[in-house]
């Protein structure tokens, strides 16, 4: 099966999945939007109120955020894979717990195989804390490393800005050094023959 047709396959699953309590509540599973051979992927941390409604990704108030940003980076939304750990609404927008992240987790780890993106930005702790254990985001943020055999870019969630306007300058600043830390990567893999999957050492354009 192809790539796109996989993503099909597992957004189908997700929207009935019965898997945990989420379920119940949602009006809408929100799978994840983008091509299927995007890139870069970001995931968020779960369908607020109006991804909830309409079964889309980042479409509420830091949705809109979050377009702005990557346009800024010179990553045009409809270019990049975007989808949450978590792919139904928790109540009142709520933290999802351990076993909803759990349950949730294999349809993230199927969409990343399928995808197999070059880059994964994390928006957020609950996606930072898939590859960084106990990391605090506002040490590591825009920071990438390598792992798992692509570069992990760990951003403050968008929310983040809305809620403390002094982080704005910082979230943006972060977004617009990405394009520049994407193409001097890609530079570096094409001029050294190195495989990525050996190179686990943390990258210093920040
Ligand atoms: N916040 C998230 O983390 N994900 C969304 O899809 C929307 C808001």
């Amino acid at each position: 099966m192809d790539a796109e047709s996989t993503l099909t396959e597992i957004a189908k699953n997700i929207r009935h999945c019965q898997k945990c309590e989420l379920a119940h509540s949602r009006k809408n599973a929100v799978p994840g939007t983008g091509p299927a051979n995007a890139e870069i992927m970001l995931i968020g941390e779960g369908p607020g109120f109006h991804e909830n409604e309409q079964g889309l990704p980042f479409v509420g108030a830091s949705g809109k955020f979050l377009t702005q940003l990557l346009n800024d980076g010179g990553l045009p939304r409809n270019t990049v894979f975007i989808t949450n750990v978590v792919k139904c609404r928790p109540p009142g927008n709520r933290d999802p717990q351990e076993q909803e992240l759990k349950a949730c987790g294999a349809f993230l780890d199927k969409q990343i195989e399928a995808i197999n993106p070059l880059i994964i930005i994390t928006l957020g702790r609950f996606s930072m804390a898939r590859y960084f254990e106990n990391a605090r985001i506002s040490k590591i943020h825009g920071q990438a490393v390598w792992r798992e055999g692509r570069l992990i870019v760990p951003m403050y969630h968008p929310a983040a800005a809305l809620h403390q306007p002094k982080l704005r300058s910082v979230i943006m600043h972060d977004f617009a050094q990405l394009k520049n830390l994407i193409s001097a990567e890609k530079e570096r893999l094409a001029t050294s023959g190195e495989n990525k999957k050996d190179n686990p050492s943390q990258l210093s354009f920040f």
